[in-house]
């Protein structure tokens, strides 16, 4: 879908103090860069304008790590030099250009005040800060704005309000039948799911004991284009987090698709059985790491259903590995999405727990003698990329058993991995893993000890710590703080359901074990800097 003719960049329209005349200026982000977007359709080629700005804010609001700025930039370029091939007039704030001043506000002020649109046009974005800096910039300069619904989400924010209407609690798995009959997604035509069955998760938690062979994901080397922003990044962003030598990420929608082929080829099958189990040095098992091309809308969410269901059908990949990746395109992803928008722009502020620890510098090194933390941060640095449990289970599950600000790490998400965008991130971490918007998006906290982790992985055998543990010298640190974490929250945990069970257990401790458990917290909250 890309055109080759030219690779050439486009630069922008006008230099300072000449005027070209544009009627309309569109402005694309960098996490909108499908081309069937109705926006684009609306532009007149010879008459309008794009607009596309990379500016350092958005690299240094929260520290992002060097793959993901790479990622972002590199997948601009190519995308911007595509819409020039196919005739549109575009105006490229690159990063480096001297007279960029690096923030989206005064880029737009400056794009408007050289080009004097009659109108600014946007596809709703990813997060509210950015519709609240372009809302603010066309309002400084005086330009009507027009703002166009997002296309790529199968849900669109009204009908998921709709959804929401009535609902105390929402249920993902309610929202993720609704879709599954919408779109007629897996089901017979009496109505029922296929094999009778929505969820096959009981099926879907085998650890990776076996070791079969793992075909790694497809990863197109850099171009020229991408090896120049490596270059930049590298120069502009010498502390970021991250490393580059294994920049691995497609940065087109041709290399997206064939990502996609892929993963439906070669790990699909599998992808069930094992998607939550986790593996020393094996950063992405059989995931289909498609998160990248989906959320900078490279994919369409419903092509790689289709090309899932496809494989079923064909007899290439098993109902429980399709139904998973299904839940997670057509569920959990517009579920999230849906989310992040109806509950508003002090969703971020919520800290239902009431937890204020500072973040401790190992998740920026990943130099600590936790074996499981040491390889979840590790392959972060390294990739930019963690599978969902070992960010639910691991990272995640530490920062709230530990007692984490979840603003703090709801940031170092979005800073940290290739794929984060504020909608997504947001409700994932301070939602799911951090509970704290009080229930919202989880009915219950995620809470668990070392032995989850030694069950589902082969991290705890070979770590100082011993899972089993809660106290002493050799007590798993997750072990300790997940009976703290019960131990502190009790009171407001105990009119929920899901979480009887642990609290029966926390009540067959002795007195004296809780006291030296709530030692032993607190002393390594002091050894980690919470
Ligand atoms: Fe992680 Fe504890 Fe297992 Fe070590 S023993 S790998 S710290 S869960």
């Amino acid at each position: 879908m890309l055109s080759q003719t030219s690779k050439r960049l486009p630069q922008t329209l006008a230099k300072s103090g000449t005027h070209v005349a544009v009627e309309r200026l569109a402005i694309i982000m960098g996490d909108q860069l499908n081309d069937d977007a109705p926006l684009l359709g609306k532009l007149d080629k010879s008459r309008d304008a794009v607009l596309m700005m990379e500016v350092e804010e958005e690299s240094t609001h929260v520290p992002s790590h060097k793959q993901r700025i790479v990622l972002f930039l590199s997948a601009m370029r190519h995308f911007a030099t595509h819409l020039a091939n196919k005739g549109y007039r575009m105006h490229y704030v690159q990063l480096e250009d001297s007279s960029n001043t690096q923030s989206f506000t005064s880029e737009i002020e400056r794009a408007v005040k050289q080009l004097r649109p009659n109108r600014v046009l946007y596809t709703h974005p990813g997060e509210w800060r950015v519709k609240k800096t372009i809302d603010e910039a066309a309002q400084a300069v005086r330009v009507p704005v027009e703002v166009h619904a997002d296309h790529h989400f199968l849900v669109s924010l009204s009908e998921f309000g709709d959804w929401m209407t009535g609902r105390k609690q929402p249920v993902m798995e309610h929202f993720y039948r609704a879709q599954r009959r919408r779109l007629g997604v897996l089901m017979q035509n009496n109505g029922q799911p296929e094999g009778d069955t929505w969820n096959f998760d009981p099926m879907n938690r085998q650890a990776f004991k076996d070791q079969p062979h793992i075909k790694k994901p497809y990863s197109p080397k850099p171009d020229a284009m991408t090896k120049d922003v490596i270059r930049l990044v590298n120069e502009r962003f010498p502390h970021h987090p991250g490393s580059l030598e294994t920049f691995c990420w497609p940065v087109t929608r041709t290399q997206a698709l064939r990502a996609l082929k892929d993963f439906v080829a070669n790990r699909l099958a599998n992808f069930g059985a094992y998607q939550d189990a986790m593996w020393t040095n094996e950063p992405f098992l059989y995931h289909s790491a498609l998160s990248t091309s989906l959320n900078l809308k490279l994919l369409a969410p419903l092509e790689c259903v289709v090309q899932a269901t496809k494989a079923y059908q064909n007899g290439q990949a098993p109902l429980n590995s399709v139904e998973g990746f299904v839940r997670q395109i057509i569920g959990w992803r517009e579920f999230i999405h849906g989310i992040y928008w109806h509950e508003g722009p002090t969703y971020r502020d919520r800290n239902s727990l009431n937890q204020h620890g500072m973040l401790p510098d190992f998740y920026w090194t990943g130099q600590t003698d936790m074996t499981c933390m040491r390889q979840a941060i590790g392959q972060v640095l390294s990739y930019g990329y963690g599978h969902h449990i070992q960010r639910l289970m691991v990272t995640g599950n530490f920062a709230l058993i530990a007692g984490v600000s979840p603003q703090l790490i709801s940031d170092w998400y979005l800073g940290m991995y290739v794929d984060a965008v504020d909608w997504v991130t947001l409700p994932n971490t301070l939602g799911m893993v951090m509970h704290a918007d009080n229930g919202l998006v989880g009915s219950k906290p995620y809470a668990a000890s070392g032995k989850y982790i030694q069950r589902m992985s082969n991290y705890c055998s070979n770590c100082p710590y011993d899972p089993g543990l809660r106290t002493g010298q050799q007590a798993c640190p997750f072990t300790t703080f997940y009976w703290d974490f019960l131990m502190q929250n009790r009171k407001r945990l105990q009119h929920n359901l899901r979480m009887r069970m642990a609290l029966r257990n926390l009540d067959r401790i002795s007195k004296k074990e809780l006291s030296a458990i709530s030692a032993q917290a607190d002393h390594r909250r002091q050894e980690f800097g919470i």
